[in-house]
């Protein structure tokens, strides 16, 4: 019995990792197709950042947001210099960021009364009341009711339905390029872009919410980067920190004159260790070939997908950009997240019917084999088929040592 409050249905306890696997208390080994939903991009234990958290973490620790600290200086510069000219405002989670570009949206458009939100169909944007209020998935917001009035949600890749919602009430549209928890859907770029348009002609902001697709996710650093775009913010958080915890939000230069000393804060904002492991993710995620990589292995998981695909009826659709994956089933995803773990192989699912695989950046190709052998496997024994399917292979499977996962 834990004496953690349960918000979480877990059961394992992991004590290490290396690379792409992780430990269990047992002594047991997984190959890691979630990266701690996201975050170990690098993998675990990547040399550098440990070194840079142990150089930081010998310094300084923390020194309050009432002061300058170099290290989140430094990444606040670096950051910009990869993206677009901007100001950098710094938090410890997904969430915040949003939270925080809720808040500067607001701020921005106060003077012309813009007070309204606007988000999509399958969105999650975290939990905490301001973005739990742009998140789409009931079960998540009815116990919570009632939440930030003025947002509105529009269907996903329906720009005349968006053309319609977004007005001159609307202080920002917030839109993730990659849907993670919404099932892994990939927001075609002349959506994307057609919503800066739009967003453009109504004086409403748009914010690229790359807490889960950005930085390196998707196979560039920025995920707004594949439609060519100039967001007005950006959120970053989960893999940014190398583990530690630390979320952005960047603000475009021109309109970050509008936010002021005292409209927002956050104590460990920017800490200098996290900031200082930020920098050493950057450094990897920016190095020669690095994202050529990524593609490289993001190619030939999604070859091998495509394969499962054909072979196994249960499979709906392999959905993809680098690699953040949804395979969607026509049963649960459940069955085939817990098939796999019985292969030695953690994933996560994304709604009910969707796998949703984030490796480490860093996978090697024997791991995405072993991954592929994995899922072939468990699919095999009629995992992710339709109930009645699935109890089909299950009879015919008895006595052969198959057991529906
Ligand atoms: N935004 C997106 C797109 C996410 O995927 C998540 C978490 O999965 C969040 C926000 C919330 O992040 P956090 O859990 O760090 O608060």
């Amino acid at each position: 019995m834990s004496a953690l409050l349960s918000v979480y249905d877990r059961d394992l306890v992991i004590v290490s990792g290396k690379g792409a696997r992780v430990t269990d208390q047992e002594g047991r080994t997984y190959l890691d197709f979630a990266a701690g939903i996201g975050v170990n991009g690098l993998g675990y234990g990547d040399r550098k950042v440990l070194s840079a958290i142990r150089k930081q973490a010998d310094r300084l620790i923390h020194a309050s947001n009432l002061y300058h600290n170099q290290p989140a200086e430094d990444l606040a510069e670096r950051l910009v210099a990869l993206s677009f000219p901007a100001k950098v405002f710094f938090c410890n989670s997904g969430t915040e960021a949003v939270e925080a570009a809720i808040k500067f949206a607001r701020r921005i458009g106060h003077e012309q009364g813009r007070t309204e939100l606007v988000a999509f169909e399958r969105s999650f944007h975290g939990r905490t009341l301001g973005a739990l209020s742009l998140t789409w998935t009931e079960k998540y917001r009815a116990p919570f009711e009632p939440l930030v009035p003025g947002v509105r949600f529009c269907p996903w890749d329906d720009l005349k339905q968006a053309a319609l919602t977004i007005g001159p009430k609307t202080a920002a549209v917030f839109v993730e390029p990659v849907q993670g928890e919404g099932g892994v859907r990939v927001a075609p770029a002349e959506f994307l872009q057609g919503l800066a348009d739009i967003c453009r002609d109504a004086g409403a902001l748009l914010v690229s919410e790359e807490v889960q697709c950005g930085l390196g996710r998707t196979g560039k650093l920025f995920a707004y980067q594949h439609a060519n775009l100039r967001p007005d913010m950006v959120t970053l958080a989960k893999p940014l920190g190398g583990g530690l915890p630390l979320g952005a939000v960047l603000v475009r230069e021109e309109i970050a004159s509008a936010i002021a000393v005292g409209d927002h804060g956050s104590t460990f904002g920017g800490n200098p260790v996290a900031a200082a492991a930020a920098m050493a993710v950057l450094d990897r995620l920016t190095s020669e070939g690095f994202m050529a990589k990524v593609e490289k292995r993001a190619r030939a998981l999604r070859r091998g997908l495509n394969v499962l695909a054909r072979k196994h009826p249960a499979v709906v659709q392999v959905r993809s950009l680098g690699l953040m994956v949804g395979v969607e089933f026509r049963g649960k995803a459940a069955p085939v997240v817990k098939g796999l773990r019985e292969h030695g192989v953690l994933a996560t699912r994304a709604g009910d019917n969707v796998l949703r695989l984030l490796p480490p950046l860093v996978i090697k190709q024997k791991d995405i084999r072993q991954f592929l052998e994995a899922l072939d496997a468990v699919l095999a024994n009629g995992a992710g088929a339709a109930d009645a399917e699935a109890e089909s292979i299950a009879a015919s499977m008895k006595g052969t040592g198959g057991a529906v996962a």
